[in-house]
């Protein structure tokens, strides 16, 4: 594919992403991801706490609680439960990963991963380079 049609299509996953990030409960940070494969989404996520549990992120001191998932650890998980495979899909999330996704996204063989806020800790994305993963920002323009 020419570069400037993938581009477009990273620019709008992304944005897709962004607008997932919308369904996220959590008041400090929302993120959203997707999972795209052979041009279809196989999966989305959105940071929070597991299934079946009070939808609140925060404590009482307002600080993230210790069990709430990541957007990519949720969009992963979710694969896990479908008939699906994440090899070789490109991940879309809005912030960029941590180091405990970044191993996720790493052993659930995505090739690529998009996002278009970045992570003040940049070990997520050191140890996907150290993985072969592409990872690509991209700046969302959205006025
Ligand atoms: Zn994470």
């Amino acid at each position: 594919m020419e570069k400037d049609k993938q581009y477009l299509l990273d620019e709008r996953y992304l944005r897709m992403a962004k607008v997932w990030a919308e369904n996220s409960y959590c008041v400090r940070r929302k993120v959203g991801a997707l999972i795209v494969k052979d041009k279809m989404i196989i999966s989305d996520g959105y940071n929070g706490t597991p299934s079946g549990f009070e939808n609140i992120c925060e404590d009482e001191n307002n600080l993230t609680k210790p069990y709430v998932l990541h957007a990519e650890a949720n969009a992963i998980t979710k694969v896990a439960c479908s008939h699906n495979s994440s090899s070789g899909a490109t991940m879309y999330v809005t912030t960029s990963p941590c180091l405990e996704c970044a191993k996720l996204i790493i052993q659930a063989g995505i090739k690529r991963v998009v996002f278009c806020d970045k992570y003040r800790n940049t070990d997520g994305c050191n140890l996907l380079e150290r993985a072969g993963i592409e990872y690509e920002y991209i700046e969302l323009d959205d006025k």
